[in-house]
């Protein structure tokens, strides 16, 4: 923890995870004093997260791309094959980066690591204070607002960003309501390494349960080839390949992998994720903005979660660029674009994944059919193929300036 604690700043960050520490660096690159609470969790089993395109761009403006790229590994092309058994089976159908001008689609890097270097960026920077501690409680206002940490010390900000996961409770004093539910899945998620090179290929099968992914790794010294993998499971599944010895785990992954990487050994913990889904009325509040999880929630389909939530950040700052934060209206003002930026990019996320997702559940043959129809019918034309990769890589519609290409590093 730090030495002292301010007592007020500019925009309070709840929330030290991967949302609420870029938030931080793009306020502190704003000129804006952040103060940043939450635990710097650095632990979780077998997680990573593929950054594509504009979440590279958001990292490089902010000059925090540096410290990572050596650990993260290109995703040159993605590979989708047909598992699921369907009477109405598609090809296996691989995407290239370089169909979209690009050398990859983005890159893969430990979750673990992604955070250690942006919490660790943060103390050495001058506008921010990170706070390992917890938020108890929050007060927002027409004139300013107020958090308090567990230790019973009050900050004052001008604005809170909310980025405390899927149970925020900044977001419950906003007044925004939540809609949750479940799916009858874990991910497990454990990195792997193997026999045979990843081509800088991503995998993924869908299988009946769910997707059963590898993304490719960054090697070490005595094991070059690495993947991280994640597997949609029912509960009563993961249950059973938990209980597992590392050896009978990974010759399990190895079969349902049909082989195609070789002898796999496990590299690391496995890592266990009930999955569910969120959805909320809105993403602001007075003097407060919602972003990452106490946004959005979906199951890891497509690798949007971690991009999705710095296309939040990077719209957030945008829309408060050169306001006023002791001015309430102007904030208000600034923060209907963001509710309006957001509304249409996370609803065509939380809605599509939830759609594909169950479409993999339900054992229907219209569904099998549909499934295998828009997939085949998408990649079998240049001009929708390449609409559909953009979509993933670089959304359409306005893109934050921390996201453009021509984004410069920012200076603190
Ligand atoms: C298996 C899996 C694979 C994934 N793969 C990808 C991928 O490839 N690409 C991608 O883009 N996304 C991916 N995601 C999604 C991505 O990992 C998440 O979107 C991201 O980690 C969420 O970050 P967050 O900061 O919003 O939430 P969290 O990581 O949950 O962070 C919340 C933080 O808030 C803190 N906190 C909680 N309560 C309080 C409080 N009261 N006061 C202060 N702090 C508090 C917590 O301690 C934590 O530090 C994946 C997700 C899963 C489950």
């Amino acid at each position: 923890m730090s030495e002292t604690i301010p007592h007020e700043c500019d925009v309070l960050v709840a929330g030290a995870g991967s949302a609420g520490l870029a938030a931080a660096h793009a306020f502190a690159a704003q000129g804006r004093t952040v103060v940043v609470v939450g635990k710097v969790e650095t632990h979780l089993a077998g997680r990573t997260v593929a950054l594509f395109e504009g979440s590279l761009r958001f990292f490089r403006a902010l000059g925090l791309w540096p410290a990572l790229e050596s650990r993260a590994a290109p995703m040159e092309g993605i590979r989708l094959i047909d598992d699921t058994g369907s009477i109405f089976p598609t090809q296996p159908k691989e995407f290239r980066a370089r169909e979209i001008d690009l050398d990859a689609f983005g890159q893969n890097v430990e979750n673990n690591v992604l955070v250690a270097e942006l919490a660790e960026a943060a103390r050495k920077n001058p506008l921010i204070t990170l706070v390992e501690g917890l938020l108890d409680a929050f007060e927002l206002n027409y004139s300013g607002a107020r958090a308090r940490l567990a230790s019973g010390q009050w900050i004052d900000a001008k604005f809170i960003v909310a980025g405390e996961g899927r149970n925020s409770q900044a977001r419950q004093v906003a007044g925004i309501t939540v809609k949750t539910w479940t799916y009858p899945q874990v991910a497990l998620t454990v990195l792997l390494k193997h026999e045979k090179p990843h081509h800088n290929i991503s995998t993924e099968y869908h299988k009946r349960s769910g997707p059963f992914t590898f993304v490719p790794l960054q090697g070490r010294e005595g094991a070059p080839h690495r993947s991280s993998l994640v597997w949609l499971v029912t509960p009563r599944e993961a249950v059973r390949l938990k209980a597992l010895a590392p050896e009978e785990l990974a010759a399990e992954i190895q079969e349902q992998s049909h082989d195609f990487l070789g002898h796999i050994t496990l590299d690391g913990p496995v890592g266990a994720f009930p999955m569910g889904a969120l959805k909320t009325s809105g993403v602001t509040g007075l003097r407060l903005a919602l972003i990452g999880e106490s946004a959005h929630l979906f199951p890891p389909i497509g690798a949007q979660g971690l991009n999705l939530t710095l296309r939040d950040v990077a719209s957030l700052v945008d829309c408060l660029e050169g306001v006023d934060l002791d001015e309430a209206d102007k904030i208000t003002r600034a923060l209907a674009s963001y509710e309006r930026d957001r509304a249409r990019d996370i609803g065509f996320r939380v809605n599509g994944i939830d759609m594909l997702n169950r479409s993999l559940l339900i054992h229907a043959l219209p569904v099998d059919f549909a499934r295998a129809f828009a997939l085949t019918f998408f990649s079998a034309f240049g001009l929708l193929r390449r609409a559909l990769m953009r979509e993933g890589v670089t959304p359409h519609g306005p893109t934050p300036k921390l996201m453009q290409k021509s984004a410069r590093a920012a200076r603190h």
